[in-house]
């Protein structure tokens, strides 16, 4: 049963709900859910800097994909946008993630019976 404890935003004591025991840190007033969820945010956001720009990123690297209409598209590899890729890396990393993944592709069709 989890015990008394004090709020992590406003200092007062409560009584954790049964349910939430150890995991409830805040008294449970809407101001102080709020503020615990925007430091809650703000900690995952300097644990995780770089997520958005992460994800920025994928999203202009990776073009729409243009599969066929049984999902399979005749080069996986047109779906990177390597112009973009090549400004942001640098030419010669770009070319050898691009050779690997043309090795790979073909790799895997060649494993693939006909
Ligand atoms: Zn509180």
């Amino acid at each position: 049963m989890a015990r008394n404890r004090p709020c992590s935003v406003c200092s007062k004591w409560f009584r954790p709900n049964l349910r939430q025991g150890n995991r409830q840190h805040t008294c449970g007033s809407p101001g102080c859910r709020k503020e615990w969820h925007q430091r809650a945010c703000a900690r995952w956001h300097r644990k995780n800097a770089d997520y958005d720009q992460h994800t920025r990123w994928v999203n202009r690297l990776v073009k729409d994909d243009p599969s066929d209409q049984r999902g399979r598209h005749p080069d996986p590899l047109a779906t990177i946008n390597w112009t973009l890729a090549r400004g942001e890396i640098g030419l010669k990393v770009s070319v050898l993630v691009e050779e690997t993944g043309k090795v790979l592709l073909q790799r895997a069709r060649d494993a693939i019976p006909a």
